[in-house]
């Protein structure tokens, strides 16, 4: 049952509040208001829904650090008023948000349902409907004792929920635009929506809400592909400033046993720049050692990421800089431990 109970709706923009505009046939963000007109189901369900709309709304692929933490502050500060949170946000980047959000808030005990969708709300065959109300729905639910069924930063997207750190965007077309490759989804919307309880992470409701919200963007991503030359890794691990670097390299963690490459990585490490092996195989995990071809990147020092999305590692790299200065030793530490759910650590 739902009755009495409040959500709180953060529009960010995306798609789902886009218009076409008539000049160019471009989508473009356009005004909240059409929610009230589009959706009037919103104001008449047993849920209290309150709306806070970004002025203007973006497209998510402006989405940057700082509104990160304007979200988690939002959250923060209306956190006693409402039962959970439902953010609106572009698709693009939704993944980065959801991952930099279930770091950025410590505790958390309530839910943060991200959603979008693939059609704005106005086109006949949109998903918006369906995605929204369900998010609400979803950010409302509590068990008997009043407590929230799924106290965690989720997305839902095309009738599944999913662990908000877990996900990455797969196709810019289809409705079903997410896919949690390495862990299953938390629940799933049909005529009834059916939870995974063994699968949601339950916060210590005693411990209050913490914001962590102090961000380093000092980071980069290095792909690695076959014939990958030696300056364009000395580029990258040269980078000014640069504290950490997502290595994404082949299969179960491999990489070019090249001696160059070897003493790039072996260089930056020393100079104290963090490293972490995330394999460009969406499903699976990094295994350092299982290949001759990743022994020479633990010697080198290179951390693993194990099964954590690329999202998930930047955000939590960025978290973890920001939060910890300049205490290389613990980013390094914290690591290789699961903080959120973002990671499965055999
Ligand atoms: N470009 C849009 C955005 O991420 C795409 C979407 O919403 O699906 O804001």
């Amino acid at each position: 049952m739902n009755s009495n109970k409040s959500v709180l709706i953060i529009f960010t923009g995306g798609t789902i509040s886009m218009m076409r505009d008539p000049q160019t046939g471009a989508l473009t963000p356009a005004d909240i208001n059409q929610f009230r007109e589009f959706m009037p189901e919103l104001f008449h369900s047993d849920i209290n829904v309150d709306m806070l709309p970004f002025d203007p709304l973006i497209d998510s692929s402006d989405m940057n650090p700082p509104i990160w933490s304007k979200l988690a502050n939002i959250i923060y500060d209306n956190y006693s008023k409402y039962d959970g949170f439902v953010i609106t946000h572009g698709t693009d980047t939704m993944a980065y948000t959801a991952s930099a959000l279930s770091f950025m808030l410590e505790n958390l005990c309530k839910p943060v349902v991200l959603t979008g969708s693939q059609l704005p709300v106005g086109v006949l065959r949109s998903d918006a409907k369906e995605n929204l109300l369900t998010a609400i729905e979803i950010a409302a639910e509590q068990d008997e004792e009043g407590n929230a069924v799924v106290p965690e930063v989720c997305i839902f997207f095309e009738a599944k929920l999913y662990r908000g750190n877990r996900c990455t965007k797969k196709n810019s077309e289809h409705f079903a635009a997410f896919k949690s490759y390495n862990y299953d989804p938390l629940a799933v919307a049909g005529v009834h929506i059916h939870y995974f309880q063994h699968l949601i992470h339950y916060g210590d409701i005693n411990k209050p809400l913490r914001l962590r919200t102090k961000i380093d963007q000092n980071v980069a991503i290095l792909k690695l592909f076959p014939g990958i030359s030696e300056k364009t890794v000395k580029a990258i691990l040269g980078i000014e400033g640069l504290r950490a670097v997502v290595l994404e390299t082949y299969g179960s963690g491999n990489a070019p046993s090249d001696k160059w490459l070897f003493e790039a990585l072996q260089d930056a490490v020393k100079r104290g720049i963090i490293i972490v092996d995330k394999t460009q195989c969406l499903m699976g995990s990094v295994e350092l050692g299982r290949y001759e071809t990743s022994l020479h990147l633990l010697e080198a020092g290179v951390l693993s990421g194990y099964d954590i999305t690329t999202e998930a590692l930047l955000t939590k790299l960025m978290y973890l800089l920001g939060e910890n200065g300049d205490d290389t030793d613990e980013v390094r530490r914290l690591l290789q431990i699961d903080l959120c759910g973002e990671m499965t650590i055999d």
